[in-house]
């Protein structure tokens, strides 16, 4: 199972940095008084919210549904919360925040070595939940963020500046065709499909044309200096899509 990078924010186009992510929140909480409140206070703060009162019924969801983020109990009528933590330690690197009323050192101190990212002390608020809960998102996130270098072979794109050169010389390019190669650099190797780039490039999910993505590819190819028949960086796999690989790399 694979945490998604998928974290919307509910700030402004393009913000977010300091916006307030709303994440989808699994919580695993057994006290039938306590659970409600917090799938209602995370709620209120814009989090989509699932629970589970078991340990096993926590971790099957954890698997299925993939959430953004675990809000875990320890103290469970069937799985202690520390072992449910590292059955799901063994399957995800999905944040986990523990909620529990213990509050002795060995418990914290246990459940943050098992893997816990933050741990937070009954009672508290749902906005004191809710602000973990954001920051514990801010540095899974942060620690995610892309390189600010993509290098492929004689190829190097330097995202922030936007410039991409070949072999040292700059290669002129418009933004579409930045956007394309950058999003191919990001996978070296990886055959990704036409409608994938006119998902993820163009932003068109529902419409858009193959042949689109073809003519710019085709002056890409020009720009690296390479053709179809006779690729460098940029492979077709027909049928499939393209993949950008360094040439003494390629297939
Ligand atoms: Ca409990």
């Amino acid at each position: 199972m694979r945490v998604k990078a998928r974290i919307r924010t509910t700030a402004g186009a393009g913000g977010g940095r300091y916006g307030h992510r709303v994440a989808e929140v699994l919580i695993i909480e057994d006290d039938d008084r306590i659970r409600p409140l917090l799938v209602r206070g995370l709620r209120e703060c814009g989090h989509t919210v699932t629970s589970a009162p078991t340990g096993m019924a926590g971790l099957q969801l954890a698997v299925d549904s993939s959430p953004d983020l675990v809000v875990l109990d320890l103290g469970l009528p069937d799985v202690d919360g520390t072992q449910v933590l590292s059955m799901l330690r063994a399957v995800s690197a999905v944040p986990v925040i523990i909620a529990s009323a213990r509050a002795d050192d060995p418990s914290l101190v246990g459940a943050l070595d098992s893997g816990a990212d933050d741990y937070v002390v009954k009672p508290f608020t749902s906005a004191q939940l809710d602000a973990r809960v954001r920051a514990v998102l801010r540095r899974v996130q942060s620690g995610r963020q892309r390189p600010t270098t993509l290098t492929v072979g004689g190829l190097v794109l330097d995202l922030a500046g936007r410039r991409a050169h070949l072999d040292g010389t700059e290669v002129e390019l418009t933004p579409r065709e930045f956007d394309l190669l950058a999003h191919l650099a990001e996978r070296p190797g990886e055959v990704v499909t036409k409608r994938d780039l006119l998902v993820e490039v163009w932003r068109q999910p529902w419409g858009g044309s193959d042949k689109t993505v073809d003519v710019h590819l085709s002056w890409l190819r020009r720009k690296l200096g390479e053709t179809a028949a006779e690729p460098r960086y940029l492979t077709t796999v027909r049928g499939v899509g393209v993949r950008l690989t360094a040439p003494d790399e390629g297939a």
